[in-house]
């Protein structure tokens, strides 16, 4: 009897429902008559391969990470139950997700998934992996990765621990081998639950799940992942400003709060907060600061004030504070805020500060602030076609960021 090529693939019944092993040897064993007896064997072998030598992939972002290095040192040494961690989605059989998940990350978490080879599980380690956690609801996070790939095993915890990741392990290799059988019946699940417990958008496993979600994902995924292959800057933004060297002043120690009087006009300096300094001399501070041995910029913040009305009204506004210190034995601190109107450029302090470039586009990313002549000034937490600020007060914390959360 001819051979058809591929051959054509008969499920067994005690397979039926579970994925076919894809060797050259299992398919020529179900497509010649009378050896079809023998697949049988051989998928008990391969299942018990497969089960006894899981490989893991460590798509561990956050502190169930920890947990999940801990299960593969010695005392819980997940070694000896053929567990071993590879650091790449190609060699691996089952995606452990340990930690929160960003909006920002899960079409990269996507993408590693679409990589492993079949067959492959993924187990959902941890409050966040589940469901988001605390962070459920908040614009960056989505809520479960079961809503991006499918999951087989939930270990539930904050963390859990090493031995509970070990007991998921265990429960995967009865599904796996429950599976092979042909007796896997999955959990009924209670309705009542369900209504508490759903996430903002369907899991992958959900029968009304709009089949649209899967490939809008797929789509985001393949974008995400194609487009930050440079680090290129956009196009018109400004030439690096050129780091300048400030020289030392060799002069005593200066107190911040004489300096900012005398030399920079602030009369008001309130006892145990940061003056007032005018924005058009943020850059001349900080220069003169940095001769002075402030070598190292501690912080660049934002914080947006909204418009108050009533007894207390205020008009909308944002507050930049701003630190450096001196580097070593009696390390003094000097800080310093800026007002600024909405709309208002601060001038960049890149290049006194290199350390200053990353520190403002967060600030921009996160509020909008935009800082005049930096050379670089593109998102850097959020992806690149993110609306809006998320630290502005008016940004509502519980946005849908489709098709993610
Ligand atoms: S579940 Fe708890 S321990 Fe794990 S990543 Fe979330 S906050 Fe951290």
């Amino acid at each position: 009897m001819a051979v058809t090529d591929p051959p054509e693939r008969r499920a067994l019944p005690v397979l039926a429902g579970a994925p076919a092993f894809d060797a050259p040897l299992y398919r020529t064993l179900l497509s010649a008559p009378g050896l079809s007896v023998l697949a049988g064997a051989l998928d008990e072998l391969l299942a018990w391969g497969s089960r006894n030598a899981l490989w893991v992939f460590p798509m561990a972002t956050s502190c169930c990470g920890i947990e999940l290095m801990a299960a593969a040192a010695s005392r819980v040494d997940l070694d000896r139950m053929g567990t071993i961690v590879r650091a790449t989605p190609r060699q691996a059989d089952v995606m452990v997700v340990a930690g929160t998940i960003t909006v920002k990350m899960a079409p990269r978490v996507k993408a590693l998934w679409e990589q492993m080879p079949e067959p492959r599980w993924c187990i959902a380690m941890g409050s966040c992996a589940i469901s988001g956690d605390f962070y459920r609801n908040l614009y960056s996070v989505i809520p479960g990765i079961d809503t991006v790939i499918p999951v087989d095993v939930y270990v539930p915890g904050c963390p859990p621990n090493p031995e509970a990741l070990m007991h998921g392990l265990l429960r995967l290799q009865e599904k796996i081998k429950a599976t092979r059988a042909g007796t896997f019946a999955a959990p009924e699940l209670n309705p009542a639950l369900l209504t508490t417990t759903r996430p903002s958008i369907a899991r992958v496993v959900d029968a009304d799940r709009d089949p649209t979600q899967s490939d809008q994902q797929t789509a985001s995924a393949d974008h995400a992942t194609a487009s930050d292959k440079t680090d290129a800057r956009p196009e018109g933004s400004p030439e690096p400003a050129a780091y300048e060297a400030v020289a030392p002043d060799a002069s005593p120690a200066r107190d911040f709060a004489d300096l900012v009087r005398d030399e920079f006009g602030v009369t008001d300096i309130p006892a145990g907060m940061a003056p007032l300094v005018e924005t058009a001399k943020h850059v001349a501070l900080a220069r003169r600061l940095r001769a002075l041995g402030y070598k190292q910029l501690v912080y660049v913040v934002v914080s947006h004030y909204a418009a108050k009305t009533g007894a207390r009204a205020a008009p909308e506004r944002f507050e930049l504070a701003c630190a450096v210190r001196t580097v070593g034995e009696g390390s003094r601190v000097a800080a310093w805020r800026l007002a600024l109107e909405p709309g208002e450029a601060v001038p960049t302090l890149v290049g006194v500060y290199a350390g200053a470039d990353w520190q403002e586009r967060e600030q921009y990313d996160l509020t909008g602030v935009r800082f005049a002549g930096h050379p670089d000034l593109r998102r850097i937490m959020m992806p690149e076609d993110w609306v809006g600020h998320p630290l502005r007060k008016d940004y509502a914390a519980d946005t849908a960021c489709p098709p993610w959360r």
